[in-house]
C-alpha cells in the first residue's frame, strides 16, 4: 500500500515522542472523543492522498535536526487505521536510517496494525479511561482494541509512552490516579507518563464544523491540580 489520506504535517514537533519530530497527522477515526481537539481528522476520506516518496521526502528535511532520539511520529486521527500504509512508511522511513512512533489511541486493531507496530520503534498510547464504560461513552468504542494493543505491544518487546488527559469531573481524582497506576501495572516497557490537562480551545472548530460539543462550558484543568495529580504517578 504505497498511498494513504493525510490530515497534516508538523515540522520541529517537540511534544509527540522524544527529541525533534516530524509529525504526520494520519487521516481518519473511527472514535469520536467528546474533547478530540481535531474533529477534522475523523472523516477518513478527507484530507488529501500522500505516497511513500512524499513521506520520505519530508521526513528527511528534518533529519540534521532529529539527533539520536528523534524522528517521526504518526500521529491522527487514528494511524492504526491505516496500517499497511502506515508499516510501508516505517519501513522505508527505517530504509533512510529514521526511527518512528506510532501515536495511538487503542480505539482501533486490525492485521495490519501488528505489522505496523512491530515494525515501529515506540507507540504512544493515549489512555482515553481505565473503566470500559466510561471509556465507551467518552470515546463511542470499546476497549477491546485496546487491550489487543497493550497484548501486542508487550509481546513484541515495544516501549511504550502514556498519556492521559485528565478532565474536571471525569478522572481529577486520586482514585482515578491509583486506577491508572494499577491499569499500567499491566504494560511492560513503559518510559514515560505523562498526564495533559484538557482545554477547551477546539470549540470554536466544532461550531465551524457544525458538529456538537460534547462538553461545551467545561472550564479547562487546573495546572496545579495537574501538577499534584501527576505526582501520585508511579
Ligand atoms: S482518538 Fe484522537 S482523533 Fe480520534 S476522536 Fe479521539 S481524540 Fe479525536
Amino acid at each position: 500500500m504505497n498511498k494513504g489520506r493525510l490530515h497534516s504535517i508538523e515540522t520541529f514537533g517537540a511534544v509527540d515522542g522524544p527529541g525533534i519530530r516530524t509529525v504526520f497527522f494520519l487521516q481518519g477515526c473511527p472514535a469520536r472523543c467528546a474533547y478530540c481537539h481535531n474533529p477534522d481528522t475523523w472523516d477518513p476520506c478527507g484530507g488529501r492522498e500522500v505516497d511513500l516518496d512524499e513521506i520520505v521526502s519530508r521526513a528527511k528535511r528534518g533529519k540534521p535536526y532529529y539527533g539520536e532520539d528523534g524522528g517521526v511520529t504518526f500521529s491522527g486521527g487514528e494511524p492504526l487505521l491505516q496500517g499497511k500504509f502506515l508499516f510501508e512508511a516505517i519501513k522505508s522511513l527505517h530504509a533512510e536510517g529514521i526511527g518512528s512512533a506510532i501515536d495511538t489511541s487503542g480505539t482501533y486493531f486490525d492485521e495490519d496494525s501488528e505489522s505496523a507496530i512491530a515494525e515501529a520503534d515506540l507507540v504512544l498510547l493515549d489512555i482515553k479511561h481505565t473503566d470500559g464504560t466510561v471509556f465507551k461513552e467518552l470515546t463511542g468504542r470499546g476497549q477491546e482494541s485496546l487491550f489487543r494493543l497493550i497484548e501486542v505491544v508487550n509481546r513484541l518487546g515495544k516501549p511504550i509512552w502514556i498519556r492521559q488527559v485528565i478532565v474536571p469531573g471525569l478522572n481529577d481524582t486520586q482514585a482515578y490516579i491509583a486506577a491508572l497506576n494499577d491499569f499500567l501495572t499491566d504494560i511492560e516497557i513503559i518510559r514515560k507518563v505523562e498526564l495533559l490537562g484538557y482545554h477547551n480551545m477546539a470549540e470554536s472548530k466544532y461550531e465551524k464544523l457544525g458538529i456538537e460539543y460534547k462538553l461545551k462550558g467545561l472550564a479547562p484543568m487546573s495546572n496545579e491540580k495537574l501538577q499534584a495529580l501527576s505526582e501520585l504517578i508511579i
